[in-house]
């Protein structure tokens, strides 16, 4: 085996079958910027959306020896070994190199197992198809932990630092609890990082996995009021992207759901510092899921509203429109609201949403010391109190809160 990698944007490339295997090959051919013709009499619904979209040209019939004329190279993704020998002996008749999903001993060129990390890609070729994944799987999780894949700052001298930049700031949603509910991305970038700020409300095993010598700030801290805070937690987001850092900023749920992110994100773009955003699961929508409770139901509710209840609804500076919002039938969830939980009950209640209203309030969700109280709208805050019930804790409000018993009952029957 001769390792090689191909440029195909723009070029053209012949695919023939429509099952399975063409399926799975198709997104990294067009992802690559193929111009993909697929020889098939019948294709997958996968398949028929990209013909559908103009994302490939779907020729219906089956294959011809001339099909091959002017391609790059071919794909045979058919199970009949027949079929396939003649696709191979059609692209070897023209000297172009054919891949076989049937038999790889018999194709000219082989598709490694890969990894994608970040602008690198990593190939394994040659032994079985199970040796190759194994070994591509233990590179991902060595990869994964060192954060090597990126050549991070760490592995050459490329951190240049004092408004040279080459550092760079990321706001990465943390996910609402459970440490495994962050993104791919997210923990890539959490692994090449050399500073990490974070707040309270992140899942601490996280933070576990960082090298020693990564800088850690603890943004939660920081001793000011809330306004003198953030202004700190930007400039030091800022000086040390300037100073050369790969900075992840590190928000629960995610960064643009009540997280400040958009700030954060303003200050660095003022200061010339690259920066990105990567989403969380925000626990606006996975706290409830934990509890079992859908924030959308077919017939139930059409529509869930996320808002804040930090400020008490009749504070002169609350920009929610409550008497509209308990005019809504669909569920609402309401962040940051144990404080003025009855104050919020009260005034739902008082422009129309019916006291026998099914709600519930998960404390820690997706943690291990999740807790859930369920109620109705008009006892919430009573029993919510007798719970002894803490933040970090949402309420939710609305029909869903009953599906979730018949959905709870189904997931502990598969567990
Ligand atoms: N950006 C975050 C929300 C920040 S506001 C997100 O998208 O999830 C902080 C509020 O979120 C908390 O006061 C609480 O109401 C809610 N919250 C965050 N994590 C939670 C969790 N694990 N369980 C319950 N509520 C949570």
């Amino acid at each position: 085996m001769y390792p090689l990698a191909l440029r195909l944007a723009g070029r053209r490339v012949l695919v023939v079958g429509g099952g399975a295997v063409a399926t799975r090959r198709m997104p990294a051919l067009l992802a690559a910027g193929a111009v993909v013709d697929l020889v098939a009499p019948e294709l997958t619904p996968a398949l028929r959306a990209h013909a559908d979209a103009g994302r490939l040209r779907w020729i219906p019939r089956r294959f011809q020896p001339d099909d091959v004329d002017g391609a790059w190279l071919v794909q045979t993704a058919v199970d009949d070994p027949a079929a396939a020998a003649q696709v191979s002996v059609a692209a070897q008749e023209r000297r172009v190199f054919c891949v076989r999903a049937d038999d790889r001993t018999a194709a000219t060129a082989w598709t490694p197992a890969v990894t994608r990390q970040g602008p690198v890609t990593v190939a394994v070729l040659g032994g079985t198809p199970r040796r190759a994944v194994a070994v591509r799987d233990a590179i991902t999780d060595l990869l994964e932990r060192k954060g090597a894949a990126a050549g991070g700052p760490r592995s050459t001298g490329d951190r240049v630092g004092a408004a040279g930049v080459a550092g760079r700031v990321a706001l990465v949603g943390a996910g609402p609890g459970d440490p495994e509910l962050i993104t791919v991305r997210g923990r890539r970038l959490l692994a090449e990082a050399d500073v990490v700020v974070v707040d309270r409300l992140i899942p601490g095993l996280l933070l576990d996995e960082l090298r020693p010598e990564v800088e850690l700030v603890d943004a939660s801290k920081i001793p000011y009021g809330p306004a003198r805070a953030q202004e700190e937690i930007n400039r030091i987001l800022v000086d040390r992207a300037l100073a050369g850092a790969w900075v992840v900023r590190l928000k629960g749920g995610d960064p643009y759901v009540f997280g400040r992110g958009g700030e954060e994100l303003l200050a660095c773009a003022a200061a010339g510092v690259p920066v990105t955003v990567v989403p969380g699961v925000s626990s606006a929508i996975a706290g409830p899921a934990a509890a079992g409770i859908p924030v959308t139901h077919r017939g139930v509710a059409h529509e869930f509203t996320v808002l804040s209840g930090h400020l008490a609804p009749d504070d002169a500076a609350s920009l929610v429109d409550w008497p509209a919002l308990a005019r809504l039938r669909g569920t609402l969830v309401i962040l940051m609201g144990l404080r003025n939980l009855a104050a919020i009950a009260a005034v739902l209640q008082a422009h129309g949403r019916p006291p026998g209203t099914p709600a519930a309030v998960i404390q820690e969700a997706t943690t291990g010391e999740q807790r859930v109280v369920r109620s109705t709208l008009a006892a919430v805050a009573v029993d919510t109190a007798a719970a002894a019930i803490r933040p970090p804790a949402l309420v939710v409000v609305g029909d869903v809160v009953e599906v979730s018993d018949a959905l709870r009952e189904t997931l502990a029957r598969g567990r």
